[in-house]
């Protein structure tokens, strides 16, 4: 069973300590941390607290490895081209390290949690100094500070106890002053058969909707305005809470907090997203007409595999409902190609349900097996040649669809959250409530606010406009 705990107040003498120690390594200066995370959102909002621990260890923050005391690698691994670059990136401190002997290495996020990544990092990595999993980052303190004062190399991960629970209270470091990530739920219980999320961040916990809703409201009262709830499988969120809530409940209690601001949420996993969900959507104040649902694959036999539990004829009834409650409603998607086994005719599938569904945007990827996956395992006869010319064939046609989905909203009257000023082209960059971005001359001062923008272009998928007056 799952608990809810409060951020140690035995942390608070680690940081104190930390900070000590840092300053006088730093010599009276603020030691710089550089801080970089590869992956999903949801490592995004790990890396924040973590940055959040580190602001509170009297630690600034750098771009420059050169001038860093601290580097510090959050990584991801959902892929091995992402697992490579982390590697070769790794290995590229080697020489920082032999030029900066004080520097000092940390390694956390989901590759870490896998004990053969540890192992690797172990052996073949020795001026790596700390080693960290998902499930142990509230004792990040505690760990840098053993690797400061021991000067003994650090290796953890969490344990069954700490696999379950929720830590609350950690300090954020926000990047951004537009966007905001909250975690509403960690872990997954659907074990996909290609991915590691459930075996590197554990089993299925929801977040009490009380923190989640005190959270929300400090975030829109320091001005957030788009503020997207994260978990691995929105869906099943509120499962095993003393008192059961939805995520349809927790949408609609969250959309009640006053204010002008946008909610986002992801992922959805079809087998889950619900009726209810939908109309939550088509009838609240502040939840974008958006939706990323995954499908994965448009063939019932490859889904089956995949272990995803539903079918293409579910995906295309909850697709049809979302359009039928929101006319104006973004489909996003995320698609794996060349799954093992995979033939022409079920990768046509795909490609057909792509063009059916018409998806403002997609995340295409070619399958990537993960170690300890069942999938891995599994008869590969594709030929990574015939991959990549589905890969190529699936971007094509999205591509197309995006254009023509783009070009359709020429004309159309837009809110838009005015996120930056793009520095080469000095227009502002925008997006819609559907994600689509839109560039547009005006003010710096319209930065951080919503605009009403007429869209005059369509660059496949990316929108010009000009503004107009509310
Ligand atoms: S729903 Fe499936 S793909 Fe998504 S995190 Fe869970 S196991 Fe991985």
């Amino acid at each position: 069973m799952e608990k809810n705990i409060s951020f140690s107040r035995s942390q608070a003498e680690y940081i104190e300590n930390i900070a000590a120690i840092m300053r006088i390594r730093a010599r009276g200066e603020k030691p710089l941390a550089m801080v970089h995370t590869y992956g999903c959102q949801q490592n995004v909002a790990d890396g924040e607290k973590i940055k959040g621990l580190l602001s509170e260890m009297g630690f600034s923050f750098t771009e420059d490895v050169e001038e860093a005391d601290l580097v510090l690698y959050n990584t991801c691994a959902i892929r091995e081209h992402a697992e490579d670059r982390v590697f070769g990136n790794v290995g590229a401190l080697k020489n920082v390290k032999r030029r900066h002997p004080s520097l000092l290495i940390a390694l956390c996020g989901c590759m870490m949690e896998q004990e053969h990544v540890a192992e690797r990092i172990r052996k073949s990595y020795p001026f790596v100094n700390l080693v960290f999993g998902t499930h142990v980052i509230h004792r990040f303190p505690e760990l840098l500070h053993q690797a400061l004062v021991d000067g003994k190399r650090v290796f953890s991960r969490g344990n069954e106890e700490e696999d379950a629970v929720i830590v609350e209270g950690l300090p954020v470091y926000r990047d951004g002053s537009t966007k905001a990530w909250v975690t509403v739920m960690y872990g997954c219980d659907n074990f996909c058969s290609y991915c590691v999320v459930p075996y590197v961040r554990g089993r299925e916990r929801s977040r009490e909707p009380e923190a989640i809703l005190e959270e929300f409201k400090s975030l829109v009262d320091a001005g957030y305005k788009d503020i997207t709830l994260l978990g691995q499988n929105v869906n099943s969120y509120g499962k095993g809470l003393k008192r059961p809530i939805t995520f349809a409940g927790l949408l609609r209690m969250l959309d009640q907090v006053p204010g002008e601001y946008r909610i986002r949420f992801m992922t959805s996993h079809p087998k889950d997203a619900s009726k209810e969900l939908l109309d939550t959507m088509a009838e609240g104040k502040h939840i974008c007409h958006h939706l990323h649902l995954p499908f994965q694959s448009g063939n019932d036999r490859v889904l089956k595999v995949m272990n995803r539990r539903y079918t293409r004829e579910k995906y295309l009834e909850l697709i049809r409902y979302a359009r039928e409650k929101m006319p104006d409603i973004s489909l996003t998607s995320d698609v794996i190609v060349g799954f093992p086994g995979e033939t022409e005719e079920e990768f046509c599938d795909t490609l057909s349900l792509v063009e059916e569904v018409g998806f403002t945007s997609l995340f295409t990827f070619i399958f990537s097996p993960r170690k300890g996956t069942v999938a891995e395992k599994m008869d590969d006869p594709v030929t990574p040649e015939e991959k990549s010319a589905r890969f190529k064939r699936l971007c094509d046609l999205q591509e197309s669809i995006a254009a023509k989905r783009c070009s359709s909203m020429v004309g159309t009257l837009q809110r838009v959250l005015v996120e930056e000023k793009n520095s080469k082209t000095g227009l502002l960059t925008g997006r819609t409530e559907g994600n689509i971005v839109v560039d547009f001359e005006g003010s710096d001062q319209l930065i951080g606010s919503f605009a009403t923008v007429e869209i005059t272009t369509a660059r496949n998928w990316i929108l010009g406009g000009v503004l107009r007056e509310d």
